[in-house]
């Protein structure tokens, strides 16, 4: 993959320029991306079918944000729209992407971008540089005819016209060996890798330009779980010493509680449920979480039974006239079936579930599975205790 390949991708059309499209510099917003009321749809007419349907969420800088939800939820969908690099026939049919960008020459101001009216004069000069995102075909998507020290090159002397070639040579050798890699890998071709070696060399490229966010699509996914964890390990380190914000997504939530602050999960294109990560592990709200979680085994502590989520996904030109999640729901009511519950907050200003049953008017109490506590010494720092 090279710069230019990643700004041919953008090929979806922006919304009509509004008054958020105008960008500001101001005092550093403590987010660095703020997604409002965000929906994507694939087609026209008759065939057109909402993949992702109002999403809000927010992030703030230096945190992990895990996405999770089966396949077909709309996770992809998401990250591509935002970033603008959703092909035809998707479109982003309503909303706003924010993305509050750090000033190169004064830390404490951000600009704002809104990604979905911005230019693709202004988007070219986000991506990589504060932005940048690692695809899920990742393992293919190094140019198989380009030694790796080449791709290296493009991305620097494109968005870096200042750096000459042996300080580009020099930070691509630097880039490697902070993904645990050595030099020597500039002058193999992509073939001559390994999955792991290749999917590291991904990482290092989004960490080229010290972005303000990095966004990582199933990153692991093709890896055996060794590999994962060493990545995942990787990923914290890194995080913690240059400090970039980061998108990760996976179905697998036992992965996601090792590296996120915060998670949302993601059902038929809507967010049914958003928690701090330990929270969300130790104590789901929502039917669907916890049908993910027992979907996977746990990767430290007790072993639980595995008993998956009956049925499948939703087809998004069919969904259910209420809760998208009845069908398959072990929870549920009557007013399911016929009204949808919106994500509301519960508990705390950050979490917040989609689900009647935690309704105060809820004709049942809530199941003990969905109202466990949970464990506050266990809260914070979830990949730190995981290595020890
Ligand atoms: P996975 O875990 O398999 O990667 P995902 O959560 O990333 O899944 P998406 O790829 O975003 O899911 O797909 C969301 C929905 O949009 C799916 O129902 C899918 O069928 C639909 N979809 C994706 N691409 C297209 C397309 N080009 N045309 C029509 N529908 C599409
Ligand atoms: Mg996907």
């Amino acid at each position: 993959m090279s710069a230019d390949t990643f700004d041919i991708q953008a090929v979806s059309d922006p919304l009509e320029p509004r008054d958020s499209d105008v960008v500001v510099a101001n005092e550093r917003s403590e987010f660095v991306l703020e997604v409002t009321n965000f929906s994507v749809d694939y087609g026209v007419g008759d065939n057109m079918v909402r993949a992702v349907n109002d999403v809000t969420l927010h992030l703030r800088r230096s945190k992990v944000l895990g996405i999770a939800g089966e396949s077909g939820s709309g996770k992809s969908t998401l990250v591509y729209a935002m970033t603008r690099l959703l092909r035809a026939p998707g479109v982003i049919s309503a909303g706003d992407v924010i993305l509050n960008v750090t000033n190169p020459d004064n830390e404490t101001e951000s600009t704002s971008v809104n990604l979905v009216t911005a230019s693709e004069k202004e988007l070219r000069k986000v991506r990589w540089s504060h932005v940048s995102i690692v695809l899920q075909s990742a393992l293919s998507a190094l140019n198989p005819v380009l030694r790796v020290g080449r791709e290296f090159d493009e991305v620097l002397k494109t968005h870096r016209p200042d750096m000459s070639k042996v300080q580009r040579r020099s930070r691509a050798a630097e880039l490697l060996a902070m993904v645990g890699l050595n030099e020597d890998r500039l002058v193999r071709f992509p073939h001559e890798l390994s999955g792991g070696q290749r999917q590291r060399i991904m990482i290092a490229l989004a960490l080229a330009l010290d972005p303000d966010l990095v966004i990582m699509d199933e990153p692991t996914t093709a890896l055996d779980v060794v590999t994962q964890r060493e990545i995942i390990s990787e990923l914290h380190h890194l995080r913690s010493r240059f400090g970039f914000a980061m998108i990760f997504i996976t179905h697998d939530l036992s992965l996601l509680v090792e590296l996120a602050d915060e998670i949302v999960v993601m059902y038929a294109g809507e967010i049914v449920e958003r928690a701090g990560a330990r929270e969300l592990y130790d104590a789901p709200r929502h039917p669907y979480t916890l049908g993910l979680l027992n979907s996977f085994p746990p990767l430290h502590g007790q072993r639980r039974e595995l008993t998956g989520i009956p049925g499948s996904p939703p087809d998004l030109s069919d969904l259910p006239q209420g809760c998208n999640f009845y069908p398959r729901c072990p929870f549920r009511m009557a007013r399911c079936e016929h009204e949808a519950p919106a994500l509301t907050s519960i508990e705390n200003a950050d979490r917040g579930v989609a689900c009647w049953l935690h309704s105060p008017d809820s004709p049942i109490a809530v199941p003990v599975e969905l109202s466990r506590t949970a464990n506050p010494a266990r809260n914070s720092a979830p990949a730190e205790r995981s290595r020890s």
